[in-house]
């Protein structure tokens, strides 16, 4: 066989083993893994000494988001340089249909933000933000090749809450159609009333950044994950809890599982390596996400949870804003604009604080980062695995050499990081895109508008 392309010498990571030895690429596609591919006349690309592992999907990622009174700060294109850099090859986004809006719409927005300028593939989850409106229009994306849909249990000031007749409704045509519902689960009421009864200028002045963490206790997501889990229960719809982050949380969705109810769950990275003890900093305000940070033994859970296996995924929920943006706030959490970087440091963290640490095998990130979500999102096995046929979308990273996180260095566009100087290993040295490098010693050599948007056709793992 005559390859265009061959990564050679790399300790390689498939589905049923890690062998050292080479990868052959023929146009967009991985031809053949094993020792000692003929080389005759391919192009070489030396990984001696390195992991050879699968492009990261990072499947909950907000890219130029209009979101609390601003646009969050990374586009298309340096959001997909950024994820590059950190060996991410497919990305899912969230499109949201705008006031009056229908979900066709709202595809064809975020299918305008991306076009000419992502240098990696994706595809969007579809937001039903008005049930009544938006129902019969399900169908129709399905049809076009969306299979992943997302309803949030809070921001109604933003126009996108649904309740429990939206959740119950969408999750049965969930098990109609084959498709999944992403849910953003935080219990609406008993927060807003937690907010109201805070927002005195007594205790903001008392207690800033805090009162972020104050207002959302743990039994605000438990509470609505377990409600949304019974609509799950009941219709038999395919359930998917985003950036859960709660122990609480993680011990409803195993109970669930053991009892067969199709729910998955996703965490996000930051809730692995960060705990709420950031909000006491002078800068505290600038960690505010949704939900936010939790306690050291909710992070404790949630690496738990991966390990055992009812956390399958971890993604970023990436929603950059600058500090520009963040000084907003003026002293009101209410107002701080919620969200992080998050694609470059992906793979680095999960690398350095999930695998160097033993946490887990290199094998298990794997499968967090890049096949399960791959197989959840519908989008296996062209993505997620080194596999014959598959994509060849691959990352290769050095085992052990580290860089440190330096804001001013990055592609992201923020002017500050979460994680400033930690020294991380597990950035991309290399990054293909269905066989073309677009990330050569650690640099972005890709060009912008090669990435390509991703038909579906099912979801969930039922
Ligand atoms: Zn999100």
């Amino acid at each position: 066989m005559r390859f265009d392309r061959i990564i050679q010498g790399g300790s390689v990571v498939t589905p049923t083993r890690t062998f050292v030895g080479d990868v052959g690429i023929i146009g967009e596609q991985i031809a053949a893994l094993g020792p000692d591919l003929d080389s005759t006349g391919a192009a070489l690309i030396d990984a001696r000494g390195h992991h050879v592992i699968p492009g990261v999907l990072d499947v909950h990622v907000h890219l130029e988001l209009p979101f609390c009174g601003t646009t969050s700060a990374d586009d298309y294109r340096t959001g997909t340089r950024a994820a590059a850099r950190g060996g991410v090859t497919t990305l899912i986004d969230f499109a949201i249909p705008y006031a009056g809006e229908s979900l066709s719409q709202a595809a064809d927005n975020w299918l305008a933000k991306a076009a000419g300028k992502a240098l990696i593939d994706y595809t969007f989850h579809i937001c039903i933000t008005r049930w009544n409106e938006h129902r019969d229009q399900i169908k129709g994306m399905v049809d076009r090749g969306f299979t992943t849909f997302k309803e949030f249990m809070i921001y109604e000031s933003e126009g996108w809450q649904s309740d429990d007749r939206a959740l119950f409704g969408t999750l049965e045509k969930m098990k109609e159609y084959g498709t999944m519902l992403l849910v953003h689960a935080e219990s609406a009421r008993v927060l807003d009333e937690l907010i109201a009864r805070h927002h005195t200028p007594e205790l903001m002045q008392q207690y800033g950044a805090r009162l972020h963490p104050m207002t959302r206790p743990n039994f605000i997501e438990a509470e609505a994950i377990s409600r949304v889990v019974m609509w799950s229960e009941a219709t038999g719809g395919q359930l998917y809890i985003v950036h859960m982050s709660t122990a609480e949380g993680a011990d409803i969705i195993r109970a669930a599982q053991a009892r067969g109810v199709p729910v998955l769950a996703e965490t996000c990275v930051q809730y692995l390596v960060l705990d709420d003890s950031v909000f006491a900093r002078d800068d505290g305000h600038l960690f505010a996400c949704c939900p936010q940070l939790k306690k050291p033994a909710d992070v404790r859970r949630l690496w738990e949870g991966l390990q055992h296996g009812e956390v399958s995924v971890i993604s970023t929920d990436t929603c950059t804003f600058s500090r520009e943006q963040k000084a907003m706030w003026e002293g009101d959490w209410t107002r701080i604009p919620m969200g992080m970087p998050g694609l470059e440091t992906l793979l680095p963290l999960t690398y350095t604080h999930g695998v160097l640490t033993g946490k887990l095998s290199l094998e298990q990130m794997c499968l967090k980062l890049s096949t399960n979500p791959a197989k959840i999102m519908g989008l296996y096995p062209r993505k997620g695995a080194l596999v014959v046929g598959a994509d060849a979308d691959i990352a290769i990273i050095h085992p052990e050499s580290t860089l440190p996180v330096d804001p001013a260095a990055m592609e992201t566009n923020a002017d500050w990081s979460p994680f400033d100087g930690w020294p991380l290993a597990g950035f991309a040295r290399t990054t293909l895109s269905r066989g073309e490098v677009i990330v050569d010693n650690y640099r972005v050599v890709g060009h912008e508008g090669r990435g390509r948007w991703l038909p579906r056709t099912t979801a969930g793992l039922r």
